[in-house]
């Protein structure tokens, strides 16, 4: 049954407008793509998120023709990271990407994103959460169309499908579409636990994001996370904190008590004033630890496939690079099988780097470990500036120097270790 405003039928079907649906859609549109969006928020939606651009997700929205926009917002030089006693000026490496950047809260970055895929061609219906999908020929087959459901004004459920060619699916952590097609989360490797909040600052201008490495929880003890800090320019700035748990490893951390306990901490130092607002928390997938990451006709990308960098929490911009890389490959092979392809272009670009990570990030998570390295590493600012370039992986194909060569041989070696590699 037709219904008012939903399009019965596209090439490209995006479920989920977040930082990867809206630049798989914008992306597939510039390529000249029949494509809908859909979500099943209303925009403008908040999302949980601590709000921070590193340099490659500055890179990936000037893609998207956004610099100047960004540059409207803050702009910071790079990491201020405090811990063991110790406080570094850590600025952004530069390189072969930009050598600043900055933090925009995801009620307005999520809605112009979207904006930019309509302008680009695409149409968008919000308010329509996808809940199942047609195929042809049994669980295997090509998804023919999916089942969305939205609700009256009187909360009456009313059902819709949209028949698709492609469907890219980038619906979030939980990635409730994903599971329907068959996607599984694997905790055994390294996975976040994060919260965050909005509180007024005047230091809201600050040209550097602040990271606490030494992160202490209710007993004093050291926690396997951080702490952040990131300025957002008119008065506030975002707040939380994150930590690092594996299924053997659980967090065992109360993340709410635990931010306030961190903003009363920071509270003179960096002039925040009054009440934490709209404090969340979630899990983040990390690593690439997902399997079924595709089928003959559709695809994963962002949190739903797990890309998120294990070292950071990074996800915003793995969000936008998988939604252009996707929309790439179904530019490209009009009817080709993603099953295999899709997977291999995750495994190319993060495979190692992941793998790699992981690895280390799960090292976090063992008891006593951080407690004695953090105090060796933050005495060298050598170190420390070889850390942050490695844990935001701000390291390119096109990087030739030590640093990027010991990166990327890391990563080779780490990757034929492991039992079950990203994206299987
Ligand atoms: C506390 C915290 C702090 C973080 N801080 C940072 C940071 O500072 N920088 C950074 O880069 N990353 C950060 N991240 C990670 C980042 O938020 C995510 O990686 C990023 O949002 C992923 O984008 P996405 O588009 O894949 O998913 P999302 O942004 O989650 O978007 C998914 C969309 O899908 C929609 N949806 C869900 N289910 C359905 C359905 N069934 N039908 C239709 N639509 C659906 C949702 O409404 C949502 O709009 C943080 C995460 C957390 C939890």
């Amino acid at each position: 049954m037709a219904v008012a405003g939903v399009p019965e039928e596209t090439d490209v079907l995006v479920v989920g407008a977040g930082p990867a649906g809206s630049s798989a859609a914008a992306w597939a549109a510039r390529h000249g793509l029949d494509v809908v969006l859909v979500d099943a928020a209303t925009f403008p939606r908040d999302k949980t998120c601590g709000d921070g651009l590193t340099p490659r997700a500055v890179h990936e929205l000037s893609r998207l023709g956004l610099e100047d926009w960004l540059r409207e917002h803050t702009v910071n030089l790079g990491l201020r990271a405090h811990g063991f006693g110790q406080t570094l000026l850590l600025p952004w490496p530069g390189g072969s990407l930009p050598n600043w950047g900055s933090a925009v809260a995801r009620t307005e970055l999520d809605d112009h994103l979207r904006t930019t895929a309509i302008k680009a061609g695409a149409t968008a219906v919000d308010g329509l959460r996808a809940v199942d999908v047609r195929r042809r020929g049994g669980q295997q087959g090509p998804v023919t169309a999916v089942v969305l459901e939205r609700t009256g004004e009187s909360g009456e459920k009313e059902r819709v499908e949209i028949r698709c060619r492609r469907l890219v699916v980038a619906d979030g952590v939980r990635s409730p579409l994903g599971k329907v097609l068959g996607r599984e989360w694997h905790r055994d490797t390294v996975y976040g636990v994060a919260g965050r909040a909005y509180i007024d600052s005047t230091r809201s201008d600050d040209p550097w994001i602040s990271s606490h490495l030494e992160l202490r929880g209710p007993e004093d003890e050291v926690l396997s996370g951080y702490g952040w800090i990131f300025p957002l320019g008119g008065g506030q700035v975002n707040i939380g904190v994150g930590t690092l748990a594996t299924a053997k490893r659980p967090a065992n951390v109360s993340i709410r008590p635990l931010m306030s306990l961190y903003t009363d901490e920071r509270r003179a130092e960096f002039a925040l004033d009054g009440d934490l607002r709209a404090s969340t928390s979630a899990l983040l997938p990390m690593g690439g630890a997902v399997s079924n990451v595709a089928g003959p006709n559709w695809a994963l990308i962002g949190d739903a496939a797990a890309c998120v960098n294990p070292l950071n929490g990074e996800g915003i911009d793995y969000g936008l690079e998988t939604g252009r890389m996707v929309a790439d490959l179904l530019a490209a092979g009009s009817r080709s099988d993603l099953t295999d392809s899709w997977r291999r272009v995750l495994v190319d670009h993060y495979g190692e780097a992941f793998s790699v990570a992981r690895r280390l990030a799960g090292l976090v998570t063992v008891p006593g470990l951080l407690p004695a390295l953090g105090p060796v590493g933050m005495r060298s600012r050598f170190a420390m500036t070889l850390a942050l370039r490695w844990m935001g992986n701000l390291v390119d194909d096109a990087d030739r120097d030590v640093a990027a060569r010991v990166w990327r041989r890391a990563g080779r070696v780490s990757a034929a270790r492991d039992a079950r590699p990203p994206f299987a």
